[in-house]
């Protein structure tokens, strides 16, 4: 082979490899889409559905499908093996076949428990796009490669609570609401939802980050709770989508005691889903295979190095770095760890005792002989 040719082919064979991925995640997402049209009772969330614009989802669905199928075509012509190519040309023929963009929707859709579908399609695409672009210019561990070891239970887990969104609202705001409805004062809610909304913005987050700090530690140090909190401690690999592997048992109680003294305080709708939605996009963050040092700012807010740390196999950052927002909160109660421009060695639970895939890590807390009773050193 010429000295050109293998050139070429350096750099074809990944070219082709990422037009096929991106073929298959797309058609797949097309065949979700397509499934939402059909089935929106079933498969998509009320709260969107009231804000979707169709022509611009419809738009987006046929754009998906028609990159789907040149991706895939440009897949086949730069790559020797063609199985990632002709399943994303087939995923997008499927939604098509299955009236692609255009299927109707009847109107209104009746009111029906569902799995949020399209809530978890939204998020997987954003996310993706968002992230492994990052993760690719600033990696922290270039070597790392976008589906490393344990991806799949990852991606399970993502899709798990992503999926089950109605139930995961109902358990983070049913309990407040049932439990401590008695300590709710009109007075004192009226006073916290006067405040401007930047000062209420950041006590949510002093609030949340205390509690969530709290409960953290509390997993931590219960040996029943650890063995839930495990799961999220399996990683060996760090990037955004390790940030989805918890068990459902973690999230449901972190969010539900989380969401205690916000409900009982009162804040404004506002600044309260701007906390939410900037929890989920630090939450991620703070997991990506990013290099970021973020400069003084570090000191101010959790960074990927700061819970990196947190994730660390080295004996010294053992229950560390607690905090999801602050690391001041860790700085007060002595658990803060951040040597200088340092990063882990190692991610993970000495001797790797929880397993892979998901439904094995549901279950983990709850077996007796799933091996000796590990706590952190
Ligand atoms: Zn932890
Ligand atoms: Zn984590």
């Amino acid at each position: 082979m010429s000295e050109s040719a293998r050139a070429r082919r350096r750099w074809l064979g990944p070219l082709g490899w990422m037009t096929g991925v991106a073929s298959v995640v797309l058609g797949a997402a097309g065949v979700g889409a397509v499934l939402c049209l059909w089935y929106p009772a079933l498969l998509t969330t009320p709260a969107l559905r009231e804000v979707y614009d169709m022509r611009l989802i419809r738009g987006v669905i046929k754009a998906g499908l028609v990159a789907a199928f040149v991706l895939g075509a440009a897949s086949l012509l730069l790559k020797r093996r063609k199985a990632l190519g002709l399943t994303g040309i087939g995923l997008a023929a499927l939604a098509t076949l299955m009236g692609g963009s255009a299927v109707e929707v009847a109107t209104p859709v009746r009111r029906s428990d569902y799995l949020g579908l399209d809530w978890f399609l939204i998020n997987l695409l954003i996310l993706a796009t968002v992230f492994v672009p990052l993760e690719s210019v600033f990696a922290r561990l270039p070597a790392q490669r976008v589906f490393r070891r344990g991806w799949t239970t990852d991606l399970a887990h993502f899709a798990v609570s992503h999926l089950m969104v109605q139930a995961s609202v109902l358990l983070t705001l049913a309990p407040a609401a049932v439990f401590f409805r008695w300590a709710v004062s009109p007075a004192i809610q009226n006073a916290v939802a006067a405040q401007p909304i930047a000062l209420q913005f950041v006590e949510i987050l002093l609030i949340a980050d205390l509690t969530q700090y709290g409960m953290h530690r509390l997993f931590h140090r219960v040996p029943w709770l650890w063995r839930f909190h495990q799961v999220h401690h399996s990683s060996r690999d760090m990037d955004w989508l390790a940030a989805s592997r918890l068990h459902l048992v973690d999230i449901a109680v972190t969010r539900a005691v989380g969401f205690v003294p916000v409900y009982v305080l009162g804040f404004a709708p506002g600044p309260t889903y701007a906390y939410l939605v900037f929890v989920s996009f630090q939450a991620i963050l703070i997991h990506a295979n990013v290099s970021f040092a973020f400069g003084p700012l570090r000191w101010l807010l959790a960074t990927p190095q700061f819970h990196h740390w947190h994730h660390a196999a080295e004996s010294e950052a053992v229950d560390k770095n607690f905090a999801v927002h602050l690391p001041v909160i860790d700085w007060v109660f002595g658990t803060f760890y951040l040597p200088g421009r340092r990063w882990p060695a190692r991610y993970g639970l000495e001797g790797d005792p929880v397993p892979e895939g998901y439904g094995r890590q549901l279950v983990y807390p709850l077996l007796r002989g799933a091996g000796p009773f590990l706590r952190r050193r």
